[in-house]
Parts: structure tokens; sequence; C-alpha cells
């Protein structure tokens, strides 16, 4: 499988291990695609009617097919193309709250929710998840949900904790209450299995240049139900003669021209997933992500900050410290070891808040399928010789 991506030129030895940002190797099939698009479409999507841009809408819509049977979509006009995931929950939160309104959301979220939910100027409830008990959290947003709630925001995984969240059953709560359930997919697109359809979600944002091993610059928003209000006005290719812009998917959310190439790249991201199988790409990083744990846990001075990751309650995202130390003095040390990861506190407020990290941060794990156990095992050597090292 290695033989599918390319090393990292210009470096001798690297070892990546921060998938969560961004995964660090694309395969050939998406690195091909790209290329293609470059080589082959450079028209503009459904801003012409020669041969040329309606075979580039086309290959867009292929994707957008790709992209709405990999979520469980009801339809491939479901799913809009934005400059990425940010924008996609942006969309949404002000779309859907502009006439105001109460928002229900996780204690785990990313700055891409809270601040665009802080910024609504509307009453939000910061719902307390579980670690180990997934029930709690789904009662937890039960009890949340008001008269005036109209949207619950959780996240599919947290990007610190890697905590998997109960949104199948959240999702449950929410249709049986009728209120919108935004899910943010980041981390969990591509990672573990999200179905729009089956897990009652109204709205799905993906970052696919993570899970979807699909270039950044393009996110992705499945949206099951009308946004009322669009963000980002402008050219769509539709209705061009009025000034009022409607906010129907998919175009309503696809405002000035679409990065093909990378639209491109998804789709081979999405065919490279599924032709592997979700579930042995999971099933490889959480092998990885359970040593790193093991061996972690045995060390005296370092702080892990979740229980032991099982599998299906934990995605391959985990943090640690060793104690009186700032994550980012740890994670220069890693990298001056020729490691990858981040330290400090991952664009979460939330999530750092509940963990009680907001001084020092973490250092974030978060290893892909393509990374072995010689790398962990390295690793976790380094980081044993910087815990001696500080007490010597
Ligand atoms: N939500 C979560 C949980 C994330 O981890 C991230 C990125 O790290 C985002 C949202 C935002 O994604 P993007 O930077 O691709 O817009």
């Amino acid at each position: 499988l290695t033989a599918l991506f390319r090393i990292f030129e210009g470096y001798d030895f690297l070892i990546y291990l921060d998938n969560a940002a961004t995964s660090g190797k694309k395969p050939e099939s998406v690195i091909k695609a790209v290329n293609y698009a470059l080589n082959n479409f450079s028209a503009n999507a459904g801003r012409g009617g020669y041969k040329l841009a309606v075979d580039a809408s086309n290959a867009i819509y292929r994707v957008r097919e790709k992209v709405s049977s990999f979520f469980g979509a009801s339809s491939p006009l479901k799913v809009a193309f934005c400059p990425n995931c940010t924008h996609a929950i942006n969309y949404v939160i002000k779309g859907v709250m502009s006439n105001g309104g109460h928002i229900a959301v996780s204690d785990l979220e990313h700055n891409a929710v809270m601040r665009p939910v802080y910024k609504t100027n509307c009453d939000y409830t910061v719902v307390e998840t579980s670690f180990t008990d997934d029930k709690i959290t789904t009662q937890n947003f039960e009890n949340a949900i008001r008269e005036d709630t109209r949207l619950v925001i959780c996240t599919a995984v947290s990007n610190v904790t890697g905590k998997i969240m109960p949104i199948r059953e959240i999702g449950e709560v929410c249709k049986r209450k009728g209120v919108l359930f935004l899910v943010d997919g980041a981390q969990g697109g591509g990672v573990v299995p999200i179905n729009v359809g089956k897990y009652n979600i109204d709205f799905l944002c993906i970052a696919s240049h993570k899970g979807l091993l699909s270039p950044m610059g393009t996110g992705i928003l499945i949206a099951e139900s009308d946004i009322p209000d669009t963000v980002i006005e402008g050219g769509n290719g539709i209705n061009s003669l009025e000034l009022k812009q409607d906010s129907e998917m998919p175009e309503g959310f696809e405002s000035g021209t679409l990065c093909l190439p990378n639209i491109m790249g998804i789709g081979a991201g999405i065919d490279f997933i599924s032709k592997i199988g979700i579930e042995e790409i999971y099933e490889k990083e959480m092998n990885i992500t359970s040593f790193f744990y093991e061996n972690l846990a045995e060390l005296k001075d370092v702080i892990l900050y979740t229980p032991y990751p099982e599998k299906l309650s934990f995605a391959p995202v985990l943090s640690f410290n060793i104690k009186e130390k700032h994550s980012e003095e740890i994670a220069e040390y890693l990298d001056k070891n020729g490691i990858a990861v981040r330290g400090g506190f991952h664009c979460s407020y939330s999530a750092h808040n509940k963990l009680n990290t907001t001084d020092v941060g973490t250092v974030r794990i978060s290893p892909s399928f393509l990374n072995s156990m010689n790398e962990a095992k390295y690793t976790v050597n380094v980081v044993k010789k910087y815990n001696l090292f500080l007490k010597s």
C-alpha cells in the first residue's frame, strides 16, 4: 500500500502523526485526479453552454453522486462544495439561526462551530458529554432541548480527545423533538461510518482534506433540510438577472467558482477508501492508537486525558502531556526528532476547557493507517527519552 503514496520530498526522515490536522499522505490516485482535472477540465462549471464547460459540470455531478452515496444522502443535489468545512458550518449556523432561537451544542466542539454560534447572538446551551457513557451524553442533549431550540450541534468525533459521539442516538432525539441536527463531520468523515439518512442528520459538514484523503481548500456541505438564508452571495450560474440569491441546494451555497481539481480529488479519495474499506482503515489506525495509549500510560509523568480508547468509542486521536511541561515544548522536541505532532489548543476552546488544559494545551497524536508500529515504537522511545532527560 505504501507504494501507492509518495514520501515527503526533502525529508530524510519524517514520522507524520498529525492526520487530524490534514491527511499527510494523499493517494497517487487523488493526485492523478487533480492533475487530470487541471489538464482537461479548466473550464468554469455551470458558467457556459459549450461542451467543455458542460463536461466540467458533469464531472462535478459525478462527485456529488459519490459523496451522496458515501454519506447516505437522499440525492446528489443535497451536496454542495464549499471552500472548507468551516464555511459549510458557518452556512448552516448563520443561515438556520437568522431568525433567532436557541442552540444546544456539545462541550467538545471546535471553534469552527463555537465562533459562529457566538456570533449569531442567539442563546445557547453547552451540553456536557461523557467519555464513558453515551446514554448520559444523549440524555443531556435531550434535557437541553427547549421550546425555542432550533438547532442541535454535535461533532462526530472530537478533534482533541478522539471521542466518537453518539450522533445516531442524538439524531433520534432531534427527530422526536422536531429540531434540526447539525453534525460537524470534520474528524469523522471517512474515518467512522456516518449516514445522514439513517442517523436523522439534517446537516453534515465534512473536511475532505482529512479523512477523505483529498486536497486542502475544499469542504462539503450536505443539507437534507432547508437553510432559509444564504451567507455568501455572488455568481452561481443560476437566475443571474435577479439580485436576491436563492438559498436552494446546492447552488445557493456555491457562490463563486468551484475548485474543480479538488472536487475531482474528493471523488478519487472516496473511491480509494471504499476500495480498502473504512472498517479496515479504522482497525489499523486504532491498533496504532491503542499501542500509543498502552505505552504512554506506563510512563509515570505522562498524563492521558481519556480512558483507554476502546474501538467504536474512540477514533485515532490521542491527547497527552508530560507533567509540568507546556505541550508545545514537547511537540517541539518531537519535531527535532523527526516526528510531526500538534501541541497547543487545536482550535478548540471548548475541549481544552473541559479537559482543564487551557494553560498548557495538549500534545495530540493522530495516526493514519499508513503509519507503522515501528514508527509508533520509535515515537514512544523519543517520549521516554524526553521524560528521562527532564528528570536528570
Ligand atoms: N471541526 C473540527 C472538529 C475540526 O477538527 C476542524 C479542523 O481541524 C474543523 C471543524 C474545520 O475544518 P477546516 O479547517 O477544514 O475548515
